[in-house]
């Protein structure tokens, strides 16, 4: 199915990666671990209001080579930054207000367990991976889950999959800053192949879905749009503050809690601001539970189309998040054929998913790039999303 200007990215080399790690550390490595970035099939921002999420975990991966030290320095080399020079670090010495650029993501989870009482040694690691980096695809996430299932079975800590995906969001919230929910971390330690994960972020509870694209006929293209907006932070910030204000205002706990059958009339007593932030959080969280409906009920793949050009409209008009170079990709995917297009992930750049036929993939991937090119936009790149497993040992 690749070819034109589908490019699946190059798959990561196991053994380069693990000839990598003897000639850094002169060892053999006790195992090889990989965890997968993931992809947001619908319901954006509504983790944090404790709505529902749906995503899967992709066939990309981050692949780390590790071997157990006997003390408590963490030694870590990635391929993807710095030549794949070496970090060392102290665990002893880690702290909330440290800074370790991206070596956080790993001595962040050490130092997680170390906060949860668990036994923590140091540990020899060498990264490679073809998660596309900070294109809203998780490689965050990748990062953290692999370092936390690894060192988990290193040190047979035994811990579920929910405890090792909490390890990964408390490295990425406290130690790397980075504000995220839980959902980035579930679906990279919880996926399944052929299946999708619909998250309830408050009971944060799992249901795995069938979601097997190839036995429909279907495709779903990650269309990178190459744009990322500088003040995407302080735009998050605003939708965390907005979505809290509605709901005191409302006088429910979360968003979560406003039933979508009196919608209308309760989004009355908001500010118009408000009531759109709100409607967009609620609406977004209905049209996950729906998609669930179809996909457990084995239904028409295609049926969710129409679900997810809603959940982009909503993304554009009521929350306010997409940017113009994503909603042109948005509209020359559906206008080229796709079933169905939403931007995924935080906003303000990033991905559009495109829900299309087999046959019509190539198609639709090219009309992509020729509308980036006619408005001015970066050249896209698109890759076929394929529902992948979870977190594990691969050697
Ligand atoms: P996303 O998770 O959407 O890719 P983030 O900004 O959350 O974007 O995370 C990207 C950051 O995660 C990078 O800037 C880097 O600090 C870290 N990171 C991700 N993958 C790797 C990797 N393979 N090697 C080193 N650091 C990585
Ligand atoms: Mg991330």
């Amino acid at each position: 199915m690749s070819g034109g200007v589908i490019r699946t990215p190059d798959p990561v080399d196991f053994d380069a990666l693990v000839a990598r790690f003897r000639s850094l550390y002169d060892a053999e490595p006790d195992g090889v671990w990989a965890a997968p970035g993931r992809v947001n099939i619908i319901g954006e921002h509504t983790d944090y209001n404790g709505g529902f999420v749906l995503p899967i975990a992709l066939a990309q991966h981050t692949v780390a080579a590790v071997r157990r030290r006997d003390d408590n320095v963490v030694r870590v080399a990635s391929t993807s930054i710095d030549d794949g020079a070496v970090v060392t670090l102290d665990l002893t010495g880690v702290r909330e207000d440290g800074d370790y650029d991206w070596a956080a993501y790993v001595v962040g989870v050490g130092w997680a367990a170390a906060q949860r009482d668990l036994p923590v040694t140091g540990l020899d690691i060498a990264l490679d991976s073809n998660v596309p980096v900070g294109a809203g695809l998780s490689s965050s996430a990748a990062l953290s889950c692999v370092t936390a299932r690894a060192w988990s079975d290193l040190l047979d800590w035994q811990l579920d999959d929910e405890t090792v995906a909490d390890l990964g969001r408390d490295a990425e919230n406290k130690i790397a800053g980075a504000p995220t929910g839980l959902m980035d971390q579930l679906a990279s330690v919880c996926g399944q192949e052929s299946h999708a994960m619909q998250i309830d972020t408050r009971a944060v509870t799992i249901t795995q879905l069938p979601f097997d694209l190839p036995a429909a006929g279907l495709s779903l293209l990650v269309i990178d749009s190459h744009t990322e907006h500088s003040h995407a932070d302080g735009e998050y910030a605003e939708r965390r503050h907005s979505s809290q204000e509605a709901a005191l205002r409302l006088g429910v706990h979360e968003l979560r809690d406003v039933p979508l059958e009196s919608l209308a009339t309760t989004l009355d007593k908001l500010p118009a601001l408000l009531r759109r932030r709100a409607r967009h959080v609620v609406t977004d969280s209905a049209r996950v539970e729906r998609t669930a409906e179809l996909l457990l009920a084995g239904d028409d793949l295609r049926r969710i189309g129409p679900l997810l050009n809603d959940s982009h409209a909503s993304m554009r008009d009521d929350y306010e998040i997409t940017v113009p170079s994503v909603d042109t990709l948005q509209e020359a995917a559906v206008a080229a054929g796709a079933h169905g297009a939403r931007m995924t992930g935080g906003g303000f750049g990033g991905c559009v998913i495109a829900l299309v036929d087999q046959q019509d993939a190539a198609a639709v991937a090219d009309a992509c790039v020729a509308a980036a090119a006619d408005g001015g936009f970066p050249t896209p790149s698109v890759f076929e999303a394929v529902a992948s497993g979870g977190a594990a040992r691969i050697e």
